[in-house]
């Protein structure tokens, strides 16, 4: 847990108590700070009283009293409408921020490094951390993963800090300094939340706004959003790092063919990496690989640490291989953008897709469709997924995943193709049907468990 002494004697209200409020809320108390902590969801306030946190209503409270307000990321506060709450604190002057402005508070000689992009980004944190441990650094990841900013263990001063930080954390971080940033990629996502794809360009911009005057700007241009930011950052003067996962870049990081190129000049060869497949991680590992040199780290020690990455769960994931077939869990692709990823590295698939619909459906999916030998439709977006896929794709709605797994395990196993994989990629988001992606994904690796047949080593 990470102290925050300089709120101490102060009131400081706790808003949203999910994991990272309810963090926050211990945090601030252990280090003397007054805590009112509210959520909108009594589900979540029962929770919280039940963990001894103190609960004052902010839509009632003087906001005059506090000295801050922390605010949970995934509460809207600006669009689609403004919350009450936001609203009053900031009538009141009182700043509102998110706990990982805390940490940064609590930690001004630390190295921050800050990974953000529309996709890519849980893997890139997790591999630079990989690397900078490799490296020999000490090193603690988190923020918009895993461990929540002020649960990340106490480094000291010489700590790095590799966080992930969403569009909606970038806008809460007023006091973060960045020894680095990563911008992987923009793709629309979360439009409604920022109010449109300039408010979200905006949003990741902030990234590059929180560099310390000596920090380094990474960027992928393999996007036009992102490719026109590089250009814009570089007038500025800022330091840039440009990363390309799609052409040879004769100053940055690339990776066109598979080989690691720094400034032109072949590093190592990602292909060998397994827990590193398709051109998407191609991408990822450039950004690790710029964002550790920014930091130090030598060529040699970056490859060897990106030849050991053990992967992410959820992230093409292979759970086991029964009798020849792959069954594949990539819960975590919950766009279109994501599911392509997938998609890509396969060309016999059996396809769990459907949940909740996100913007666009899978019209974008389309030249990969002879990829597919059977879709198997899950959740509310099995309607409009049947009507996408319409002759050209075999498929079979389901409803729900149990049925999906034992349908494409039959369906695969009298197959017989040499590289057959069930793959559930869903392109759609979780939350008609289960609590998160994580939830969907090892209901995924239980059902699998539990399939018959001869296995093999995953
Ligand atoms: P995030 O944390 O941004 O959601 P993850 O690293 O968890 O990203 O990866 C989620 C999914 O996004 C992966 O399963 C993959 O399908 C896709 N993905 C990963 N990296 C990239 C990338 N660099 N570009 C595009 N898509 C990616």
């Amino acid at each position: 847990m990470i102290p925050t002494p300089f709120l101490a004697g102060k009131i400081v209200a706790v808003m949203g108590l999910g994991k990272s409020g309810t963090a926050t809320a211990a945090a601030l108390r252990a280090s003397g700070a007054t805590v009112w902590a509210w959520d909108d969801n009594a589900a979540a306030r029962e929770t919280a009283i039940a963990a001894g946190v103190p609960i004052v209503d902010l839509h009632a409270a003087d906001m005059a009293a506090l000295a801050l307000l922390v605010w949970s990321p995934g509460i809207a506060h600006t669009h689609p409408r403004p919350h009450p709450i936001a609203d009053k604190a900031r009538a009141a002057g009182i700043p509102l921020v998110c706990d990982v402005d805390l940490l940064a508070r609590a930690k001004p000689d630390a190295r921050f490094l800050a990974v953000t992009g529309t996709n890519g980004k849980s893997t890139t944190t997790t591999l630079l951390a990989h690397v900078l441990a490799g490296a020999g650094r000490g090193v603690a990841a988190g923020g918009n993963l895993g461990t929540a900013a002020l649960a990340m263990p106490d480094l000291g001063a010489e700590g790095r800090y590799v966080l992930e930080l969403s569009s909606y954390q970038l806008e809460l971080v007023p006091s973060l300094r960045l020894a680095a940033g990563v911008l992987l990629n923009i793709t629309p996502d979360h439009l409604g939340r920022h109010g449109g794809m300039d408010g979200y360009i905006a949003a990741k911009r902030i990234l590059f706004d929180r560099l310390a005057k000596d920090g380094t700007a990474v960027i992928g241009v393999d996007d036009e959003p992102c490719a026109a930011m590089a250009d814009e950052l570089e007038c500025r003067g800022l330091r840039v790092v440009r990363l390309s996962a799609a052409r040879r870049l004769g100053s940055g990081v690339s990776a066109p063919d598979g080989v690691l190129l720094d400034n032109g000049i072949p590093v190592c060869n990602l292909k060998s990496i397994a827990r590193l497949p398709g051109r998407h991680n191609w991408q990822n590992a450039c950004a690790a690989y710029a964002m550790a040199r920014a930091d130090g780290a030598s060529p040699e020690a970056i490859a060897a640490a990106l030849s050991t990455y053990p992967g992410l769960a959820h992230r093409q994931e292979l759970v086991a291989v029964i009798d020849g077939v792959a069954y594949v869990n990539d819960s975590k692709a919950t766009n279109a953008d994501a599911a392509e990823k997938a998609l890509v590295c396969y060309d016999r698939i059996y396809w769990i897709i459907g949940g909740q619909m996100k913007e666009g459906g899978i019209a974008s999916l389309a030249p990969l469709f002879p990829r597919i030998a059977h879709a198997f439709l899950i959740g509310e977006a099995g309607k409009p997924f049947a009507a996408a896929l319409g002759r050209q794709v075999p498929h079979t709605t389901c409803g729900t995943l149990d049925v999906a797994v034992a349908k494409a395990h039959a369906m695969a196993t009298a197959d017989r193709a040499e590289g057959a994989v069930v793959l559930l990629s869903p392109a759609c988001a979780s939350w008609d049907q289960f609590k998160s992606f994580e939830h969907r994904g090892e209901t995924f690796r239980q059902l699998v468990a539990a399939l018959p047949g001869e296995r093999r080593a995953a």
